[in-house]
């Protein structure tokens, strides 16, 4: 019995037998299908960008090497508690997972192929920003450590709005960047970009998108709209005056004339943020929007393994003594059936799947179009959402105020 599960029984059922964790992936996944979606959080960037609220420190040799080290420590201790589980993607995500050396990276992902039992055709994704990357022989090593997915923070084309959003790169590099993935033979490649920013038109927005489409080519798209995110420089630049956001209308036309563009030209609409063409939709990703078990690893990254949702901590410190103690993941939240299920609506309500039919009628005891008659309703005549084959599914206008739709069904 894995030692640290029995502890946490102990505490909780003394006189039961403490269940494999996996027994409630199980339950998620059904019979042969119990994998894992691993997620590695790389605390550090080059600096720290005007607008993000994100956990990261500027990278420093001596804590990378520290990081490392806990981290790799962290990936045995778990391998060992769930008996070396399957898993279906590892994702080295951030910070700035590409400022790591190439032998810390290979230590990560090598740890993570010992202790766990890695599909063959693990989806490992890893991001990057174009000013810590290498050449294409850099690249060439990363495609051979196994990563297959490169997730490039692009951001914007323009300079003017790179350096207003404080980041430490041109578009050029961007652009360069990519091709040199290219050229390293990484086939599948996704940009982040965002929209909504300080002094940008919709046709400045629509002009990116062209460029991007069809001269760089991406197989994957995440478009952001732009967050005012509490303390930081850039939110404060906005409340002083300095900076003014685009009207809101104007922001919505982004959104929704953006995404028709993207479906346009081929690429599948998939989620409220993200675009891919046939077959290059995040595995990963999807994964979480599917309700799927994950688990992860590194300073502040939140796992849901079963029932149990718990997170690390954030401080290096606090992080490297609770990987010492064994202690990570002991102190967890219990989800009950109703928060999970309440969980899957609000997910799949993000997907152009929809969400159930089925799990609102689990969660409430209620068909939802009767329960919600008039709202359902108003959002179909808005033309806000649809419903068929036993899904409730959000329109592009509808995905623009998710948030106040969801809560609207769920409250
Ligand atoms: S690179 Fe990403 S995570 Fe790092 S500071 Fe900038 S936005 Fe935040």
């Amino acid at each position: 019995m894995p030692r640290f599960f029995g502890e946490v029984e102990a505490l909780t059922r003394p006189k039961a037998p403490a269940p494999n964790p996996l027994d409630s992936l199980a339950l998620k996944t059904g019979p042969g299908e119990k994998k894992l979606l691993l997620y590695v959080h790389v605390p550090f960037c080059r600096q720290k960008c005007a607008y993000c609220a994100f956990h990261s420190q500027v990278y420093n040799q001596v804590t990378a090497a520290w990081y490392v080290k806990t981290l790799v420590a962290e990936i045995g201790l778990w391998g060992r508690r769930l008996n070396r589980p399957k898993a279906e993607t590892l994702y080295l995500g951030g910070g700035t997972p590409s400022l790591l050396s190439l032998a810390d990276l290979n230590r990560i992902v090598s740890a993570a192929r010992q202790s766990f039992d890695l599909d063959r055709d693990a989806e490992i994704t890893m991001e990057a920003n174009p000013d810590s990357v290498g050449d294409a022989g850099w690249f060439a090593s990363l495609a051979s450590l196994g990563v297959n997915r490169l997730s490039l923070g692009v951001q914007s084309l323009s300079d003017e709005h790179l350096a207003r959003l404080g980041r430490p790169h041109s578009a050029a590099q961007a652009t360069s960047a990519l091709a040199l993935a290219r050229r390293a033979g990484l086939a599948n490649v996704g940009l982040d970009l965002i929209w909504g920013l300080p002094g940008q038109r919709l046709q400045d927005w629509l002009g990116q998108l062209r460029t991007v489409v069809k001269e760089l080519a991406p197989q994957h798209l995440s478009c952001y709209g732009l967050t005012q995110e509490e303390g930081t420089p850039f939110t404060r630049r906005i409340q002083a005056g300095e900076l003014t956001l685009p009207p809101e209308d104007e922001q919505a036309r982004m959104y929704v004339l953006g995404a028709e563009y993207l479906e346009s030209e081929g690429l599948l609409h998939y989620e409220i943020s993200n675009f891919a063409r046939l077959g290059f939709a995040s595995r990963h990703n999807s994964g979480y929007w599917e309700g799927r078990d994950y688990l992860g690893l590194g300073p502040s990254a939140v796992s849901t393994l079963g029932t149990r949702r718990f997170a690390n901590a954030r401080a290096m410190e606090d992080y490297d003594a609770a990987v010492r103690q064994e202690t990570t993941g002991r102190d967890f939240e219990a989800l009950d059936p109703a928060t999970l299920l309440r969980e899957r609506l609000m997910l799949g309500l993000r997907t152009t799947r929809g969400a159930l039919l089925s799990d609102y009628l689990a969660l409430t005891g209620k068909a939802l179009l009767a329960d919600k008659k008039a709202l359902i309703q108003a959002l179909r005549q808005n033309g806000l959402a649809r419903v068929n084959q036993g899904r409730l599914r959000l329109t592009k206008n509808g995905m623009l105020v998710s948030s106040a739709i969801i809560s609207r069904i769920l409250d």
